[in-house]
């Protein structure tokens, strides 16, 4: 169906994509978007699409944002680059910086710019080893995440990701780089645990982890408040208290991910506040510009600030930084949507409107397909089973695994398939009418496969 010359032809011709069958994408081609507005995108053919992931968990205010681009136009005209190294600056990153740590939720001092939160991740881990060595503890380098973790895919946030596919093939994690279980209470809560003394089975599994690899071993904990790309997998309520309680106990930093959850995503400016989570680090990215522009930074407190400074003063510069980091179009784009947020009221409107999508999307459970439904504000995961007393996945090929395919053709839903589950994360500015739709077109394709699931569960 590809016409010779058209955009997916010469897309086939051309390019490798990421999470793309690349042998297969030879004969089915991309689906070519051209344009946006708010929560919707348009392919070459003028259909419409309902963005339920806001790009890829991303996109908070929406496809069409004139104030975002205003604000990239006029930061072009004036400066258009310029870096911030070897002691240099410029206005847009020194305003973002001060209104991140403003934003903070916890007293933090410093900022560090990137261009990915993969980037991000690993530039927290050079800077834990770093500051490591300025303690005079060159042994305390190992960090723990979590499996099912996602935290990137460059060789460091790869491996702190806990997800098989990337580390397959790519010989990781590396070996300072250890995984303990997640707070994924369906899959994992034993017949008969409580939520809460499944998360207290987790403390002290990571304890226990600790204790093996030695405690003076451990440098830091990396965790999301939910975590996103594993499932949008929300914790038990006490679980980030028990778990900063151990890591208290031996000293281990604690990073907070909040590249999907921050500003806004969760019905708090962070995740960290929704769950009482108190970070040496935060790590932001995507939202923090509406991924208008790919910038994301490192918020820092003291503790993780005064060592490096020291070791900078004894050993040299810290050797480490990106061309483009705190980029000034970026910073520029950042301050505005930031400005957006804030002016209206897109937290609070993330917390009502997040509520109200829970409990339609809690209507859907009864579904003999649904398993579980989850999620906290405007983030959420239907888990799909063939059979809801034995938890049978339904990732089955040809059964219900083609669920979020069948969204996108059928009803022109964005969705995410991940591993059991589909993913919902619409953009911040979404209304109510539009959750209304959305849930609509999701129970709309569930009906439409009752008969085929009955057809594969076993009598
Ligand atoms: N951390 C989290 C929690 C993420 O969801 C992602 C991306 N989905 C990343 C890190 C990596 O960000 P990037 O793709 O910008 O490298």
């Amino acid at each position: 169906s590809m016409l010779p010359n058209s955009q997916e032809a010469r897309d086939v011709a051309y390019q490798l994509h990421p999470y793309t069958n690349a042998r297969t994408h030879q004969q089915a081609g991309p689906l070519v978007i051209e344009r946006g507005e708010g929560p919707y995108v348009f392919d070459a053919t003028g259909k419409r699409y309902f963005e339920a992931m806001a790009g890829l968990w991303s996109v908070g205010l929406g496809f069409n944002e004139k104030r975002l681009v205003e604000a990239a136009h006029k930061q072009m005209q004036a400066l258009p680059f310029y870096h911030t190294f070897s002691a240099k600056s410029h206005g847009p990153s020194i305003d973002l910086a001060e209104k991140l740590v403003a934003l903070a939720p916890v007293t933090m001092s410093k900022v560090f710019f990137t261009n990915s939160g993969s980037e991000a991740n690993d530039t927290v881990l050079k800077l834990i080893a770093y500051r490591s060595n300025a303690l005079g503890q060159p042994q305390r380098k190992k960090v723990i995440s979590r499996l099912r973790a996602y935290h990137g895919v460059t060789i460091a946030s790869a491996s702190l990701t806990g997800l098989p596919n990337n580390h397959r093939s790519f010989d990781l994690p590396l070996p300072n780089i250890l995984h303990t279980g997640s707070p994924h209470f369906y899959k994992d809560g034993a017949p008969g645990e409580s939520e809460e003394d499944f998360a207290t089975r987790r403390a002290e599994e990571l304890d226990a982890l600790i204790q093996k690899e030695g405690p003076d071993t451990i440098a830091a904990f990396f965790g999301e408040p939910v975590m996103g790309a594993g499932g949008v997998i929300v914790p038990p309520a006490t679980y980030w208290d028990k778990i900063q309680k151990v890591l208290k106990k031996y000293d281990i930093l604690l990073v907070a991910d909040e590249v999907i959850c921050g500003f806004g995503r969760t019905g708090k400016m962070f995740g960290c506040e929704t769950y009482g989570i108190k970070p040496d680090a935060i790590v932001v990215s995507k939202q923090i510009t509406s991924s208008y522009f790919p910038l994301s930074a490192i918020i820092l407190n003291d503790r993780m600030f005064e060592p490096i400074a020291d070791e900078s003063n004894k050993i040299g510069v810290l050797g480490h930084g990106f061309t483009a980091g705190g980029h000034p179009v970026g910073s520029a784009i950042a301050l505005e949507n930031l400005k957006i947020i804030e002016e209206r009221g897109l937290v609070a409107h993330a917390a009502e409107l997040g509520g109200y999508m829970q409990g339609k999307l809690r209507e859907l459970a009864s579904h003999p397909l649904v398993g579980e439904v989850r999620g906290v504000g405007m983030i959420a995961a239907l888990e799909l089973v063939l059979d809801k007393g034995r938890k049978t996945a339904a990732s089955t090929p040809g059964a219900v695994g083609g669920i979020a395919s069948r969204m996108l053709q059928e009803r022109g839903v964005i969705s995410r398939n991940m591993l059991d589950a589909i993913a919902i994360c619409p953009p911040l500015i979404t209304t109510k009418a539009q959750i209304d739709e959305l849930v609509a077109a999701i129970s709309g394709v569930l009906n439409d496969m009752k008969g085929e699931v009955a057809k594969l569960t076993p009598a």
